[in-house]
């Protein structure tokens, strides 16, 4: 369960946030949870509710996750190609030289202030 443990991290972060701009209550959380990050968003936001009612200034909060899709580059025939479908191999040149551009990411993208 190492969504419970990113919970955690994201629950520091926005407290931090909400400190530093004198927030008493939060909102709404939107994060970014590329495709092939290891994060599943459904028990990421499961952890979340249970986690994130303890805290006062979360009570409430909805996480919201704003899915990244997996692009890989090839540096042999220099395309880029989706990453969940044809994984390390590229379809245009079948090198392995390949690398993820995007996809991998688990970042807060935005804190929204209850009004
Ligand atoms: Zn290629």
């Amino acid at each position: 369960m190492h969504e419970l443990g990113i919970v955690f991290y994201i629950i520091r972060d926005v407290k931090k946030v909400a400190e530093e701009n004198h927030v008493e209550q939060i909102s709404t959380v939107v994060m970014d949870i590329g495709e092939v990050s290891t994060v599943v968003p459904h028990l990421l936001t499961d952890c979340w509710r249970w986690a994130a009612d303890k805290e006062e200034m979360l009570k409430g909060c909805e996480l919201k996750v704003n899915t990244i899709p997996a692009v890989t580059w090839c540096d042999d025939c220099h395309t880029q190609y989706e990453t969940i479908k044809f994984g390390k191999t590229c379809p245009n040149c079948h090198s392995e030289n390949t690398w993820l551009l995007r996809g991998n990411e688990v970042e807060i993208r935005e804190i929204r202030v209850a009004t």
